[in-house]
């Protein structure tokens, strides 16, 4: 039997005024045309709710595209669910933010593509985007909301690490996650692009553990250190179908946000069927559940409660095959894909997401 859920990641919409080359959404994005509707979104905050989970993220895509964005923070909180909008922060203005208070908003993450603002503007690939994420920050103070700033970091904005720390400070984050890319959809197609050097890793660390000693009560730092260095995989997601689900803007239920580049894997569709169901009894999330589906080495592999044998995306990704043992393991026999990888790292361009 399945434990309940613990989040729901809402991922409103896959548009979105930015282009970041390691964009989480799925290679092939999906339509305005296609997305749930306002009622459709409010039944799954329902079901969730009565599935047990607690927190809802409303992400995407960029969430505050939607014109009913406001109705579908109220609509969260009517579920009784606290409600964190991971947003750009280029769209948001004092009256948005004012209407998202009142709707019942709990929480604001933002993310920040660099400290530069060339930089930022290049990554991000949008003209004027860190002034108005700055503008954002503030209107997100003055309304109370607790702020987290987000920085995903990689090979071209590692040398600004330091900086984004004291952006985090300034803008009057109370935390700030620091996340190095994770490769698969967009950011495999820029891999080359993106890998950080050892040097680079090695510095980012000491540069976390630093400003987390400095800055101890009045900014916690959360840091994801990259597979690509890892001896041992991370338990994603807490395990595939244990802690988390997902729903696509069309309305895919998912034990991920990345699963949909697990080609080949059914999905059930929130317009066909209940969350419960989804949750409980679809071939996509019993796949990887518990230990059972497990390949040599992890089978009775002692650290197989821990990390679930890692990523099914990524070992999707790299060997072809979801079942296999995450080559982020030193144990797997595909590990040494992830050093030759590093080492064809230096590509400066990168490949922008974009509609096909
Ligand atoms: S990663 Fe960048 S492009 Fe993708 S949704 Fe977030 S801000 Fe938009
Ligand atoms: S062999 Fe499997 S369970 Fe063991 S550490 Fe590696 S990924 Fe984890």
């Amino acid at each position: 039997m399945a434990d309940a859920p613990l989040a729901l990641l809402a991922e409103l919409t896959h548009r979105c005024p930015l282009r970041c080359p390691y964009c989480s959404n799925p290679m092939e994005l999906a339509r305005a045309s296609s997305e749930l509707t306002t009622a459709e979104w409010a039944r799954v905050f329902r079901e969730a709710a009565a599935l047990g989970c607690l927190q809802l993220h409303l992400s995407g895509g960029e969430p505050t595209v939607r014109r009913d964005i406001v109705e579908i923070v109220a609509a969260a909180r009517a579920a009784g669910l606290y409600s964190n909008l991971i947003t750009a922060g280029v769209l948001l203005d004092a009256g948005l933010m004012a209407r998202l208070v009142e709707a019942g908003l709990d929480h604001v993450q933002l993310s920040v593509q660099d400290a530069d603002e060339a930089g930022a503007e290049r990554i991000g690939g949008m003209k004027g985007a860190q002034a108005k994420k700055r503008a954002a920050a503030a209107l997100v103070r003055q309304s109370g909301l607790p702020l987290t700033l987000n920085a995903v970091v990689h090979r071209q904005n590692l040398h600004n690490l330091s900086e984004l720390i004291a952006i985090a400070l300034e803008w009057g984050a109370q935390r700030l996650e620091v996340a190095h890319v994770q490769y698969y959809g967009w950011a495999l197609a820029n891999r080359d692009a993106l890998l950080p050097t050892r040097a680079q890793l090695d510095a980012a660390t000491g540069i976390v553990d630093a400003a987390r000693l400095a800055n101890r009560g009045r900014l916690v730092i959360d840091y994801v250190v990259p597979d690509y260095y890892a001896a041992r995989p991370k338990a994603c997601m807490g395990g595939w179908g244990r802690r988390f689900l997902a729903v696509s803007p069309m309305g895919e239920v998912l034990p991920c946000h990345a699963a949909k580049s697990v080609t080949g894997m059914v999905f059930p569709n929130i317009r066909d069927t209940s969350l419960e169901a989804a949750w409980t009894g679809s071939d996509a999330f019993n796949a990887f559940r518990g230990m059972a589906w497990m390949p040599a080495p992890c089978q009775g592999c002692a650290h197989a409660e821990r990390d679930w044998g890692g990523c099914r995306c990524q070992a999707f990704a790299l060997t072809g095959d979801a079942a296999a043992t995450d080559p982020a393991c030193a144990l797997s026999p595909h590990h040494a894909m992830l050093a030759a990888a590093v080492a064809e790292a230096g590509e400066a361009r990168f490949r922008y997401r974009e509609f096909s």
